[in-house]
């Protein structure tokens, strides 16, 4: 079990926000998403991908784009890349039509993160 210290980097979270960031991550639960920090926290969207972004530095989690293809608009995504591998160069393969596709404007981009550890906040 690791500690992270959000004094540093996390210091807008509370005592009782950080003790249920701690819940969550000692729970079965494997993916963590900007989505779900808002609603389990009520921090801010900002905040929300800044828990991410610093959690992903620290290695505890595995920072993710979720590519989306604007054509299929059910939530299934093409693909996924490592956030500190930017975004995917073009063109873009989108594996669900087997298309190149050459613009940015015509993908979409989610965070998400695979927890790879199981941490206390302190
Ligand atoms: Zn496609």
């Amino acid at each position: 079990m690791r500690q992270f210290n959000c004094e540093r980097d996390l210091n807008f979270l509370s005592a009782e926000q950080r003790s249920k960031l701690t819940e969550y991550f000692r729970s079965n639960r494997r993916e963590i998403k900007p989505t779900i920090l808002r609603g389990m926290l009520g921090v801010s969207e900002s905040e929300s991908y800044q828990i991410i972004l610093i959690l992903t530095a620290h290695r505890l989690i595995r920072g993710k784009y979720l590519i989306y293809h604007l054509q299929h608009p059910d939530d299934s995504y093409a693909s996924d890349r490592l956030i500190e591998d930017g975004l995917p160069p073009l063109p873009f393969y989108c594996s669900i039509c087997c298309k190149n596709i050459d613009t940015y404007d015509e993908l979409d981009f989610q965070i998400s993160a695979d927890i790879t550890e199981r941490v206390t906040f302190i």
